[in-house]
C-alpha cells in the first residue's frame, strides 16, 4: 500500500525528471487526496425446483432417473462452478404409471369418414370448356328450345351468315339442336367427375381407405406412460461491481483502468486487503454482498486499487495522479480543472473574435 512519502517522492522525481525545477523540496501531506476504486463480479448460482405430471405415449424406461421423495428435501452437491447452467431432471417415487391405452391396438375409428373408408364426392363437375360462354346457344342446358321453330331458323341462318364458331359446336344432347352445344359437355354444362367417375364417393383422404387412424395419444402403440416429475435448475445470475457509482472519479478510473495495477481481493478472512475495502466501500457493498433468495454458490471476483491526487502549489494549473504499479509506482499529470476551464474560456474567445472579424469584413 502506498504512503504519503512515497508518493511526494514520485511527483518530485517525475517533475525533476522533466528538467522543471522547484523552489523547495515538496512536503506534508496537505496537498494529497487519496481515493479508491473497486471493479469485478460477483456470480452466483440460483437455484429453482419444481414438479410437474408427464405423460409418454408408448413404453418409457425412466431407471436411469434419480428417485426423490420430497422435491425441496432433495439434496444434491453445490456446484462447483457458479458459472455453469444444470438441470437435472428426477422421478417421484411410485408415481410411475405405465397403462395400456383405452384404444386397446393404437388405433381408432377415423373421424372424416367415421370408419366408411370413403367420402362423398359430387357426381359432376361444371364443363371446364364453355364455362364462359354458353353450354348450349338455344336451350343453355336446358334441355327445351325458348325459340319457336321460326326463330331457331333465324339464329341458324345469322350463325350460318357469321361464320361464328360452327366448328367448335356439335349437336346439343338437351335439345337436339345442331351445330349449337359445346363439344366438351355436348350442352349440358357439367361433366363426369374425374375423381369418383360420376360414382358419388372417393377414398377418405385420412385412413385411405381403411376406416381407421393412428390413435395420438399413444403414439399407435397401445401404452401410455405417466409420471411426476422433479426439476432443479441451477442458473447463473452476474452483477457487475464497480464502485464508487458510475460518474464520480470518471477520470480518476480512466486513468486507472490505463496505469495502474489493480490487486485482486476475495474479501475472504484471510484476504489482507479486506479491512482496508470495507472501510472504503462497506456501506455500498453490502446490499451486493447480500446472499439472494435461493443462491446455492457464489464467486466474488474483485480489484481494488487505491491512488493519490496531489496538488502542487508551484504548479496550479496541474494536477498529478499516483498509481501503484508491479515496479511501485506511475505518475500521470492532467491539467487541473482551473487550467481546463481556463483553455475552454480561451477557446471560446478566438471563436468569438473570428465571428467578428468575419462580420466586418463581410
Ligand atoms: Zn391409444
Ligand atoms: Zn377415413
Ligand atoms: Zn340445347
Ligand atoms: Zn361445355
Ligand atoms: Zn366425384
Amino acid at each position: 500500500m502506498l504512503g504519503d512519502k512515497e508518493v511526494l517522492d514520485a511527483v518530485q522525481g517525475y517533475i525533476e525528471e522533466r528538467g522543471e525545477s522547484l523552489a523547495e523540496p515538496l512536503s506534508g501531506a496537505s496537498a494529497i487526496t487519496w481515493h479508491s476504486l473497486l471493479k469485478g463480479q460477483i456470480v452466483r448460482s440460483i437455484e429453482s425446483r419444481s414438479e410437474e405430471k408427464h405423460l409418454h405415449p408408448g413404453p418409457l424406461d425412466l431407471s436411469d432417473h434419480p428417485v426423490y421423495d420430497t422435491i425441496d428435501d432433495y439434496q444434491i452437491p453445490r456446484p462447483r462452478d457458479p458459472a455453469e447452467q444444470r438441470t437435472q431432471k428426477m422421478v417421484r417415487r411410485g408415481s410411475i404409471d405405465e397403462r395400456s391405452c383405452a384404444c386397446g391396438n393404437g388405433e381408432i375409428r377415423c373421424p372424416r369418414c367415421e370408419g366408411e373408408g370413403r367420402i362423398r364426392c359430387e357426381q359432376h363437375q361444371p364443363c371446364g370448356s364453355c364455362r364462359d360462354s354458353t353450354c348450349c346457344l338455344l336451350c343453355d342446358g336446358a334441355g327445351r328450345s325458348a325459340l319457336k321453330p321460326a326463330e331457331k331458323q333465324a339464329v341458324a341462318v345469322s350463325m350460318q351468315k357469321a361464320g361464328g364458331d360452327r366448328g367448335d359446336r356439335t349437336r346439343c344432347y338437351e335439345c337436339g339442336e345442331r351445330d349449337v352445344a359445346c363439344v366438351t359437355c355436348r350442352g349440358r354444362g357439367r361433366v363426369q367427375c374425374s375423381t369418383c367417375q360420376g360414382g358419388g364417393s372417393r377414398p377418405c383422404p385420412d385412413c385411405a381407405g381403411d376406416g381407421k387412424v393412428t390413435h395420438e395419444h399413444c403414439a399407435g402403440t397401445g401404452r401410455t406412460v405417466e409420471w411426476t416429475e422433479g426439476t432443479i435448475t441451477r442458473a447463473p445470475r452476474t452483477d457487475e461491481v464497480r464502485l464508487p457509482e458510475p460518474g464520480v472519479l470518471y477520470w480518476a478510473r480512466r486513468l486507472a483502468e490505463q496505469h495502474a495495477t489493480w490487486t485482486p481481493t476475495t474479501l475472504t478472512d484471510n484476504d489482507p486487503l479486506r479491512a482496508c475495502v470495507q472501510k472504503d466501500f462497506g456501506s455500498a457493498l453490502k446490499p451486493l454482498l447480500r446472499p439472494h433468495h435461493q443462491e446455492v454458490a457464489r464467486r466474488t471476483k474483485l480489484e481494488y486499487v487505491r491512488f493519490a491526487k496531489v496538488a502542487v502549489d508551484e504548479h496550479p494549473h496541474r494536477i498529478y495522479y499516483v498509481f501503484p504499479t508491479l515496479k511501485g509506482t506511475t505518475v500521470v499529470r492532467c491539467p487541473s480543472p482551473r487550467r481546463t476551464w481556463q483553455i475552454a474560456g480561451i477557446v471560446a474567445s478566438v471563436l468569438l473574435l473570428l465571428v467578428l472579424i468575419n462580420r466586418f469584413i463581410a
